[in-house]
């Protein structure tokens, strides 16, 4: 029998190694999925007690695999991962316990408790609650489902039968996340609505205004709006103030996504700059996997109401056989606030950053983000062979190889394709309207000035190349 600690010394040296070598030479070496599929030998044979095969596909996993903390990793909003949450999810995983109940997991519950405490005095709400999800896409349903239930008191006894029809309105580029939330709370995707963007991606109050005032006129419930706080192509803010001045008019639930640039609250002149009038709004999601670098996923989403809320609209059924009534310790388990029985200890690895970086930490990184997404505009602007396809209006960059408008889509996929099959960069790509475009994030705290140099000009070089 081989014993625990020595399957833990031998993966901490596989760590160890993977470690060392994670920012070194290509981020990928890249195989077909019929290659990969055939080096994995998938179907092999394993005899229980025999750990070599089992090391054997852990080395597989890490020499295969995309390293996401390498420079040349600019894909996607985040980036290899904070050491101190990479060490809170090792022992989460040793550990193995569910974050619903403090029975089973008493300090992981009183940290989540202590985070969201922070999170709500950050942001500005007061008496609010909050609670860890999935990410933002969960977040954002949850947000616009306590709007529903709200909007319809009896929604959660008669469903959605025989009510006045609802209507969510969002920022044309807002997150998929709203669409499937639409679909899953009954509202049907004829009951989100896009909003027209100004030429910087932010939603027109004006155009919010003239269709919520459509829908009213219909007979119809304005009953969420959703201020996108850095959409995921552009990184448009959308002012969150005059939204407000809408919402008392209407009596909307002002609900505002900052799964990307909601990170911004960690630095105060940021969080002015971008989101100023945050604190009024009645709920909040910011992913902390995303550019403040916690291992994926962690989530908060926090609720600016009484603290009685996401308990009211989300719990259900008959949980007494897992949850204790809490009234003498005046701790509540947190899955009763919760849409899933057994939830992952997300909140370790959270407390530990936070911890280790703190708000001056996370605000700093984020300004630097910011100069850095500056600097890579001017690179940008110093090659004739590129042009930013939409202004830089905060930490996204959006651009292309300049060729023939017939040729363009396909020239810059089949170069973002290059870049990522010959192992130079992986980068992300999306449509502004019909325009394919490059979107350079950077989330990565081994990028630098020169780090962007070596992108671009990897990227010029080879454009050249094929244009040639
Ligand atoms: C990434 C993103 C989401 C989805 O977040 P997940 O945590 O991946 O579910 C939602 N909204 C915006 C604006 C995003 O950028």
């Amino acid at each position: 029998m081989v014993s625990e600690t020595d399957l833990f010394r031998r993966l901490f040296d596989v760590l160890e190694q993977h470690s060392r070598e994670q920012n070194c030479g290509n981020f990928l070496q890249y195989h077909s999925p019929a290659e990969l599929t055939a080096l994995l030998d998938l179907d092999r044979e394993n005899t229980e007690g025999d750990w070599d095969p089992i090391f054997s596909w852990i080395s597989q996993y890490l020499e295969y695999g995309v390293k996401t903390s390498h420079p040349s990793f600019v894909n996607r909003m985040w980036a290899g991962a904070n050491p101190p949450s990479i060490l809170g999810d090792i022992v989460v995983a040793a550990t193995n316990t569910s974050a619903c109940t403090y029975e089973s997991a008493p300090v992981s519950t009183l940290f989540e408790k202590y985070m969201i405490e922070q999170m709500l005095e950050l942001v500005g709400f007061k008496n609010g609650e909050g609670q860890m999800t999935t990410g933002s896409s969960n977040a954002n349903m949850i947000a616009m489902m306590c709007a529903r239930n709200l909007a319809c008191e009896q929604v959660k006894q008669r469903g959605l039968f025989a009510q006045r029809e609802l209507f969510a309105f969002v920022n044309n580029d807002a997150h998929y996340s709203m669409d499937k939330a639409a679909n899953i709370l009954g509202l049907g995707s004829e009951h989100l609505v896009k909003v027209e963007v100004n030429e910087r991606g932010e939603m027109e109050p004006v155009a919010l205004k003239a269709a919520i005032e459509q829908v009213v006129g219909a007979g119809g419930v304005p009953f969420f709006v959703a201020a996108t706080e850095g959409t995921t192509v552009r990184g448009a803010y959308d002012p969150i103030t005059p939204l407000l001045a809408l919402r008392k008019k209407y009596g909307f639930w002002l609900h505002a996504d900052g799964a990307w640039g909601g990170a911004a609250v960690m630095s105060d002149s940021l969080k002015d700059e971008f989101m100023a009038g945050l604190s009024e709004v009645d709920s909040f999601t910011c992913d902390f996997h995303k550019m403040l670098g916690s291992a994926l996923m962690c989530n908060v989403l926090l609720i600016n109401h009484s603290n009685r809320t996401l308990g009211a609209v989300l719990g259900g059924g008959d949980g007494s056989y897992l949850f204790r009534d809490t009234e003498d310790s005046g701790v509540r388990d947190l899955g009763t606030t919760s849409l899933q029985c057994g939830r992952r200890v997300d909140s370790l690895k959270w407390f530990l950053d936070w911890k280790y970086y703190g708000k001056t930490g996370f605000g700093k990184r984020i300004e630097n983000y910011l100069e850095l997404c500056k600097y890579a505009e001017e690179c940008v602007h110093s090659y004739p062979e590129l042009e930013l396809v939409t202004p830089r209006v905060s930490f996204n960059i959006c651009f292309r190889y300049k060729v023939n408008e017939e040729i363009a889509n396909s020239f810059n996929q089949e170069l973002r394709t290059r870049l990522y099959q010959q192992g130079l960069a992986l980068v992300g790509i999306a449509y502004i309207g019909e325009l394919l475009v490059m979107r350079l994030l950077i989330t990565n705290t081994n990028v630098g000035r020169q780090e962007i140099d070596q992108f671009f000009r990897q990227l010029v070089d080879l454009g050249q190349e094929m244009a040639a």
